[in-house]
Parts: C-alpha cells; structure tokens; sequence
C-alpha cells in the first residue's frame, strides 16, 4: 500500500506546480517505523522529514537513502543531535533557535540549511514570525553565518474555508516571490500537508509535506501534537 501510495502521488507532482517549479516531496515520517520507510524510499521517495528529535536519532540508522529533513518544533536543547545530521529544518521560528543553531553549527564547521516557519494564519497554538514580520526576520536570520536561508515554512490553520486557505496560501507564495527576489538560496516553499496539499500546490507551494497520504493513519493520536 504505500508502494503505491508513494507512485501515484508522484505521479500526480511530476507536473510541477502552478509555476511550472518542480515540487520536492517530503515522506512525513512521525510514527512510523524504518521498515515502513524504507518501503518508501524504495518506491521512490527521496526526502523524509521527523518531527521529533527522538525519532530522527532513534532511526537515523535504520533509514537510508534519503535526504534528512526536521519538521516539527525544535527545542533549543536538542539542537545538538541534528548538527551534521540533517538536510534541511523547516522550523526556524524565533530568533532564541538561530543563536543556538548558529553557536552549534559553528562549533562544528557546519552550515545549517533552513527554512524561516511563518505563523500564515496568526494562530496562537503555532510557532513561527507573523506574515508581517517575515521580511524583516529574513532579513535578520541572514546575519547568521552558520545558517543558510533556503526559503519559508507554514502550516494552514484548519478551516473549511477554503476561499480564506487559498488568501493564506497566495500570501504565502507573495511574501516568498519577495524575499526570492533579493536571495539566490531562496528555493523552497515548504507548504501542503495531506488534507490541503493540492491547494497549496494551485498556489505555489514547492514542497509538500505528506504523511497520511503515504503511509496511511497514525496509529497513535498522541504522537500527533506538536512538542
Ligand atoms: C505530521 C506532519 C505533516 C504531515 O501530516 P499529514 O496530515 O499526515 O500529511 C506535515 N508537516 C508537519 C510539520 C507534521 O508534523
């Protein structure tokens, strides 16, 4: 089944999206075991993203053949056991989080590649710089030597709304399109996950972050909430 699930989703991403970009699709991994993502990396995935720390050490070596990505919510504490680990962090949410990256990274020689996270819908039960503020953080994250800003993260708020989603997801692609202008790392727009990513695709995104769609339901609830 996931064999399966994996080609028909590539399949359906080999178009690219609305600007004709290719769209890297990352396999979101939490709860899963190494044999289920390996079945995935055989079929064709080639980017795999965990949301916690423990998972991404506790498999590290389970799984090959993929790129590394960190999705979740990163604690300061824990910065030190993705240092030369990990491909690409979606979660650079606050300025506490660069200082620790950039003090870790340069202990040891490492550059870590990010992606700035953007509170899209303002919510109060996510992290991230507001929409208003993205410029301005790019901006300042740019001064860190030992992070290398590849573009912009956000996650959609739950709505039925889907006229207020797509509003949310163009602002998204706009904010990006400016920062992209002035900033030749600038390549990713890491947003869709499995209930919205053909919206967010219709609308620009460049990375999608699936899950359920792959691999089916998670058996556990509780693994779902965010740290
Ligand atoms: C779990 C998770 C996903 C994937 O969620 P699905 O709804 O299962 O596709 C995407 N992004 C992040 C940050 C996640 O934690």
């Amino acid at each position: 089944m996931i064999a399966e699930n994996v080609r028909q989703t590539l399949a359906q991403l080999a178009g690219g999206n609305a600007q004709g970009e290719p769209i890297t699709l990352v396999a979101a991994t939490k709860t899963r075991t190494p044999e289920e993502i390996n079945a995935a990396i055989a079929a064709g995935i080639t980017d795999i993203g965990e949301n916690r720390v423990q998972e991404f050490t506790q498999k590290f070596d389970a799984v090959q053949g993929a790129r590394r990505h960190f999705i979740g919510h990163l604690q300061t504490n824990k910065v030190k056991y993705l240092i030369g680990k990990c491909d690409l962090i979606h979660s650079l949410d606050r300025y506490e989080l660069a200082n620790e990256l950039q003090k870790r990274a340069a202990a040891a020689g490492w550059v870590a590649n990010c992606l700035v996270e953007i509170n899209i819908g303002s919510e109060l039960s996510k992290s991230g710089f507001s929409p208003e503020t993205a410029e301005k953080a790019v901006q300042d994250l740019r001064a860190y030597p030992n992070l290398r800003l590849c573009g912009l993260m956000a996650m959609l708020p739950i709505s039925e709304d889907s006229e207020y989603l797509r509003a949310l997801c163009l602002s998204m692609r706009d904010i990006y399109d400016t920062i992209k202008k002035t900033d030749k790392n600038f390549r990713f727009l890491s947003m869709g996950m499995s209930g919205d990513w053909q919206l967010c695709v219709e609308c620009g995104s460049n990375m999608i972050r699936l899950g359920t769609a792959l691999f089916g339901p998670r058996r556990s609830p509780a693994a779902e909430s965010r740290p």
